[in-house]
């Protein structure tokens, strides 16, 4: 991390933007002494910024994974603002080719000897993370991204802004019994499995993995057929009771029209990765050993589906909104499991229960 003026070593293009998140634009910058060109994440210099830097720098450097060259904490003032505010600059690989899917809803003819080819590429960048107990919390299509417009061109993982720190050591002694879930139980029970030389450490299966693992499936159905597994009947931007429902009870099909030009090891691996009790769902070492990936030269040639229903910006929109917002729950277990020693913790069900439990007068003066 540098602390001195990023423009001392690039030249950033404020006005341009490459594309734009919840953290505002990302740009274009230029490396003065080489003229080559990269991409500017601009965060706040908070702690849960300075964990996406640190967890994307981390597993950068891997071919499926978007490169983290330069990070500087400077103070930036952006136009409106009344005073200089800290901040992290992240300077990244620039990926010139655009979203995956975007690609995809262009292709004249897309396969599924094509689609597997994606499919392990975004595998490996997940096995990346993975093996370094780095959940990526955010798989959905707008963090997947091509380096160029080249047919060949690789995809990428960006966007480590919900990336956690995943070890398997997420039971502390701290956790009020009643909010624990059975994901992590599981945990637990891998871990002393694992202590015990069991299963090596590969196979660690704990919670927020598994969370990708979902999202992957998801992705995957998506590219195969180019509309979501889970939606509601009443096209919502928003997750509904009924779309809740289905993805609580893995209610999902393979509509002919377009799935009957599919493998049977496309639908199997994708059954594997949408199966609702997160310790059955397949891992990604699972997902990379399995015959669909392995026999990609043997795969069907037919033209998916995909393409002209991706083309469909409205509906597809929604898709991706409803898959984020998912996602949003998917690791809402999180806050369960952060909870506060009991001894710590002050809201008004606790004041109550320290009164009634005959608290002395200190502690009730204290809240
Ligand atoms: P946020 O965390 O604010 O949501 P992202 O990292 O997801 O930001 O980036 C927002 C958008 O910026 C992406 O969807 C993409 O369009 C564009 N973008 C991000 N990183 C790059 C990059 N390295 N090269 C080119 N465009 C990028």
């Amino acid at each position: 991390m540098e602390n001195y003026s990023i423009l001392e070593d690039y030249s950033v293009n404020w006005s341009q933007k490459l594309g734009t998140g919840i953290n505002g634009p990302v740009r274009p910058c230029t490396k003065l002494s080489t003229g080559e060109r990269f991409a500017l994440k601009v965060l706040l210099d908070k702690p849960k910024s300075q964990t996406e830097v640190n967890l994307h720098v981390q597993c950068s450097g891997h071919a499926n994974i978007v490169t983290v060259y330069d990070v500087y904490a400077n103070d930036v003032q952006f136009p409106g603002e009344e005073y200089p505010r800290p901040r992290l600059l992240m300077v990244m690989e620039l990926m010139d080719g655009g979203e995956l899917f975007d690609r995809i809803s262009q292709k004249r003819g897309f396969t599924e000897k094509q689609a597997a080819m994606y499919a392990r590429q975004i595998a490996f960048g997940i096995q990346r993370c993975h093996m370094l107990n780095i959940a990526h919390r955010d798989i959905k299509p707008e963090n997947l991204l091509l380096k160029d417009n080249s047919e060949d061109s690789p995809v990428k993982l960006t966007d480590f802004g919900f990336a956690k720190v995943d070890d398997g050591n997420l039971v502390t002694p701290h956790y009020t019994p009643y909010y624990v879930s059975p994901q992590v139980l599981e945990a637990q029970r891998q871990q002393r499995r694992e202590q015990r030389g069991i299963i090596p450490t590969t196979t660690q299966y704990t919670y927020d993995k598994s969370c990708d693992m979902w999202s992957l499936g998801v992705v995957l159905y998506i590219m195969m057929c180019g509309y979501p597994p889970f939606y509601s009947e009443t096209p919502s931007k928003t997750i509904t009771k009924d779309m809740k429902r289905r993805i609580m009870a893995g209610e999902y099909e393979f509509p002919s029209d377009e799935w009957n030009i599919i493998s049977r090891q496309a639908k199997d691996i994708i059954k594997g990765l949408l199966c609702v009790v997160a310790s059955e769902r397949m891992n990604i070492e699972e997902f990379l050993s399995h015959p669909w990936l392995q026999l990609s030269t043997t795969l069907p040639n037919m033209q998916l589906h995909s393409p002209s229903l991706l083309l469909d910006k409205n509906s597809f929109e929604a898709a991706k909104e409803a898959h984020s917002r998912h996602l949003t729950e998917l690791r809402l277990p999180e806050t369960k499991l952060t909870l506060k020693p009991l001894a710590i913790v002050d809201n008004p069900i606790m004041r109550k229960r320290r009164i009634q439990n005959n608290e002395s007068l200190d502690n009730r003066h204290l809240v």
